[in-house]
């Protein structure tokens, strides 16, 4: 089979994983090398099927021992199969990212042989591209659960980022549709990356040429909708990972129903916003201060798919509100409907200098008619709006057709 052949079952096979994501790199080439990572982020941009459009991003093969009943490259999958070479992978890096298609390599692969096995190959490429060619541009590599504490070692100073994906959400979850596959395995690996990733920065406080470790972190990527798990377990395996693992990013990713699958599985894919409703509570747990059980209390375990998890959780805990933008603290300023965590560092500094009013949200460029009725300034107090049964509907923005530019500053500023 040709190159050009493989690359079309290949990169077709690595849509379906969404760990891939380049920030944080940040690597330079000297005299010798080619190519180089900018401390932004050089890969934000994704296609509507998840593809990673700025990172060449493909697997080394489709072929798996596995049987992961929701993924198309099982063993038991009808499916075209190929394979490259490790040198046919840094061909094509070097091709593409001197033409300027790319910059960077997103490397994942199916299992061949045996985790080990597969792992030496993904570094075989890394090594090559590293250490022959001077490569300095993006590498992000897959980290196969379950290949040895050696060769996770090695990968980590290759890439910049490496990401063992968990998969599914729980651990029935694994056992009923990948049973090869366990949080125990899955976990070990990114327990290892997260302790080389801590002991090299640590050698690198002490020396600054020490090797860096996957200095872009680690991250990972669960499926959402293959089994009928509720958020609430999905956040709270996100929030354990986190925590445990100091991982960089979970991504979400909507399970895409293929053809001739195990009839536990559904025949749809759950609808996109609820991946949307998954990265807006990610967020919030991450940088707004909430728990779990805040944003999916037991009686309401999934997120609401018409309203976005904050406001969602202010209009259960009305009793919060309303806040004094000029008094309260950082913490509750966070939670206010509309607030993001730019507004609220800015608001400290202006209440600083004067009373915060609306007409100075106004220049923030908050969204006003949702705020007011959660919020107390110096010339605005709501009247009765707060226990109002028509709350919700005042405040929800009506349905339109999302704006690319309106979606890119959310992305960027993460504002909720
Ligand atoms: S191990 Fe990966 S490639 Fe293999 S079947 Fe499972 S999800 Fe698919």
């Amino acid at each position: 089979m040709d190159v050009r052949k493989k690359l079309e079952i290949l990169a077709d096979a690595a849509k379906y994983d969404a760990s891939c994501s380049s920030s944080g790199g940040k690597r330079k080439a000297g005299k010798e090398g080619l190519g180089s990572v900018e401390g932004m982020g050089i890969c934000h941009s994704y296609t509507p099927d998840g593809r990673c459009v700025s990172l060449l991003k493909i697997l080394l093969t489709n072929f798996c021992i596995y049987d992961c009943q929701y993924c198309i490259n099982r063993i038991s999958s009808d499916t075209a199969r190929a394979r490259f070479t490790p040198a046919e992978v840094v061909r094509l890096t070097l091709d593409f990212y001197k033409r300027n298609y790319i910059e960077g390599l997103f490397l994942s692969s199916g299992v061949i042989k045996s985790p080990d096995y597969t792992m030496e190959q993904l570094i075989e490429v890394a090594r090559t591209l590293r250490e022959v060619h001077g490569f300095q541009g993006y590498l992000h590599l897959k980290a196969v659960p379950g290949a040895s504490k050696e060769l996770i070692d090695k990968a980590g100073l290759y890439a910049d980022r490496l990401s063992a994906n968990i998969e599914l959400p729980t651990d029935g979850d694994l056992k009923k549709l990948a049973p090869e596959k366990s949080f125990a395995v899955t976990g070990g690996t990114m327990k290892e990356i997260s302790a080389r990733v801590e002991q090299s920065r640590a050698e690198r406080q002490e020396s600054p040429k020490a090797p860096k470790f996957a200095p872009a972190g680690q991250s990972t990527q669960m499926i959402v909708g293959a089994t009928p798990t509720p958020d609430a377990a999905i956040l709270d395996t996100a929030s354990r990972l986190y925590t445990r693992f100091k991982l960089k990013r979970v991504y979400y990713s909507g399970y895409s129903p293929i053809p001739l699958v195990d009839a536990r599985l559904p025949a749809k894919s759950p609808p996109l916003v609820r991946e949307h409703r998954l990265y807006q509570a990610d967020w919030l747990l991450r940088f707004y201060g909430f728990r779990v059980d805040e944003l999916t209390p037991p009686e309401q375990p999934d997120l609401s798919l018409e309203l976005d998890p904050k406001l969602a959780w202010a209009l259960r805990r009305r009793e919060a509100f309303p806040v004094d933008v000029n008094r309260a603290p950082r913490e509750a300023l966070l939670r206010v409907p509309g607030m993001g965590v730019r507004t609220v560092d800015r608001l400290l500094r202006i209440r600083r200098w004067h009373r915060v009013t609306l007409a100075d949200l106004a220049r923030l460029r908050v969204p006003l008619t949702r705020m007011k009725p959660f919020i107390v300034t110096a010339d605005h107090r709501p009247t009765g709006l707060i226990d109002s049964s028509r709350l919700a509907e005042r405040v929800t923005p009506p349905s339109t057709q999302l704006s690319l530019f309106t979606s890119a500053r959310e992305a960027l500023t993460g504002e909720l």
